[in-house]
């Protein structure tokens, strides 16, 4: 052998190699990664809040046999293994699992993604006339740049509990025929002084007031009467009055629909693919699963965009209470000890989305530690910042047992940190998974323009997470 070849075989049998999705697409066909990406989009269009794409979530379930959990237990029945199960905790947050041939003491497949996605919330007293002018004060949720969410579309969509518990369910500004919501900004003939502010400064937490209305009743001797004719209007619309807004959850997302980015149409361009990119690859995949060896069992957050605090948010007590129930229901007996093995010998992916390196922002990422658009699932070991602060740190061991498991079943893939070292952080879910004892490690797609009105991801990578997905739920 000449050294020529040498290196080239020490290449080949040494090197690790960084894979385009694209290049090792498809599985067969490509047609497929485009099909899939269209699946996608309705589900981007139709769950633009935490409760919309539940209710999605929760259509696709039942059409593939999941049952409530509620009604099981009501109806006392002992499930079998391939027994199909959901729950729906508040229409906010979900789980479905599907029930595997090893006792659940033996542990679970579990992938846990959320369904919550940074955006404007109505404050309880939102409504408000200025200058002839009507508004709704909003408090924003997550980790939003602010400056980005002036002067686009923006759709409302939630539910008004009246005072009587009626429940109304409002969706604003999606269809074409809709009207939307606005926040104004400064021109910049006048906007000297704000455009010397830091970005952080410029555009002001209680600046954020969506434009909702500029026709005024008629008469004449009335104050506030452009918010008395929206008062009018809302109340021939939903049979609404103010004081309703305190029982209420509006959220205002930006309006529009999912686009393809890119000549060749190999991005999505969508609001709320944090982290409803890993929700939906996760959720086909528990639909496409058969009767498992061990219990396949897909959680749905809510809250995470806030900390994970509340009774929907993966603090919560509700995998631990669904995981009970089942327990109760498949051995006819609880058993907290059981239980707890359940839990603690579960392996679990933290299905969330990792920052895509953006060649217009270098600076902030570390390149050999980068995830890329198109480069297939990311595996991110661990999240945090500065010294790791915060973060569980997956467990070298199980790393290999996924990196294992992706590369039997050709599933591209690489590796992502959240920024360079000190450049700042964040965290998923996998943290509150851990603390029950389970194996968890991060696994999503990159993502550029995280927490933007648009973000986008590739279509190729969001195929690939999906067969990713359905490959762990099958092992
Ligand atoms: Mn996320
Ligand atoms: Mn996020």
């Amino acid at each position: 052998m000449n050294d020529k070849t040498k290196g080239k075989e020490l290449h080949d049998k040494l090197l690790k190699k960084d894979r385009n999705v694209w290049s090792v697409l498809p599985f067969g066909d490509e047609q497929g990664v485009f099909a899939f990406a269209e699946e996608y989009k309705k589900f981007l269009n139709q769950g633009k809040t935490e409760r919309k794409a539940a209710q999605f979530m929760v259509r696709l379930a039942e059409e593939s046999g999941f049952q409530p959990l509620e009604e099981l237990i009501a109806s006392g029945q002992t499930l079998a293994p391939g027994t199909k199960v959901y729950s729906l905790n508040r229409g906010k947050a979900l789980i479905m699992a599907v029930i595997g041939r090893q006792p659940l003491e033996k542990g679970m497949n579990i992938i846990g993604a959320h369904l919550d996605a940074p955006r404007l919330d109505l404050k309880p007293n939102p409504l408000y006339e200025a200058e002839g002018l009507a508004w709704f004060k909003t408090h924003y949720y997550g980790g939003i740049k602010k400056y980005q969410w002036v002067t686009i579309p923006l759709a409302l969509h939630g539910v008004i509990i009246k005072g009587d518990g009626t429940k109304i369910e409002v969706t604003i500004g999606e269809d074409e025929q809709d009207p939307v919501l606005i926040i104004s900004d400064l021109l910049p003939h006048l906007a000297q002084e704000q455009m010397e502010k830091k970005m952080t400064e410029a555009i002001t937490g209680e600046g954020l007031n969506l434009l909702i209305g500029s026709i005024p009743l008629r008469e004449e001797d009335l104050k506030e009467k452009v918010k008395l004719a929206i008062l009018e209007k809302l109340h021939g619309e939903y049979g609404i009055v103010e004081e309703d807004f305190i029982s209420a959850e509006l959220e205002a997302v930006p309006a529009g629909k999912a686009r393809d980015v890119g000549l060749d149409r190999g991005i999505i361009g969508a609001y709320g693919q944090d982290d409803r990119v890993c929700s939906y690859a996760a959720l086909r995949a528990i639909l496409e699963t058969g009767t498992p060896e061990l219990t396949a069992l897909g959680l749905f957050a809510d809250k995470e965009e806030t900390g994970s605090a509340g009774n929907t948010g993966m603090q919560s007590a509700f995998l631990e209470n669904f995981v009970a129930e089942v327990i109760a229901l498949t051995s006819g007996n609880y058993n907290e000890l059981i239980c707890r093995r359940a839990l603690a010998g579960s392996r679990a992916l933290s299905a969330d989305v990792n920052a895509a390196l953006d060649p217009n922002y270098e600076g902030v990422m570390e390149k050999m530690n980068a995830s890329r658009l198109g480069g297939g699932v990311v595996l991110t070991k661990y999240t945090g910042s500065r010294g790791k602060s915060a973060t569980s740190d997956a467990n070298a061991e199980f790393v290999a047992y996924v990196r294992q498991l992706f590369n039997k079943k050709g599933i591209p893939w690489q590796t992502g940190e959240l920024g360079a070292v000190d450049k700042g952080g964040g965290g998923t879910i996998a943290m509150f998974m851990a603390n029950l004892g389970m194996d968890v490690l991060d696994c999503g797609v990159a993502l550029l323009s995280m927490h933007a009105p648009m973000e986008l991801a590739s279509k190729g990578d969001v195929f690939v997470l999906y067969k990713g997905y359905k490959a762990f739920f099958q092992e």
